[in-house]
């Protein structure tokens, strides 16, 4: 899996790194981020519904 993050789009809002802890991350501006060697998304389902809980879509997955 490829996981894109629209940093234009993104709020900053969390949701992600709440969700799914163990792949994404907020930078230093609070930004979403990916873990380092999590890119993949490690096969973590999580990342699914991290995806669904961005307030603002900014989350894309590709099989
Ligand atoms: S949930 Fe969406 S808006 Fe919030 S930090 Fe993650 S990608 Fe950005």
């Amino acid at each position: 899996m490829r996981i894109g993050i629209d940093k234009d789009v993104c709020i900053g809002a969390g949701q992600c790194a709440l969700t799914a802890p163990s792949v994404f991350t907020q930078d230093d501006d609070g930004f979403s981020a990916l873990l380092p060697g999590r890119e993949d998304g490690g096969g973590d389902p999580l990342v699914r519904e991290a995806a669904r809980a961005c307030p603002v879509q900014a989350i894309t997955l590709h099989d």
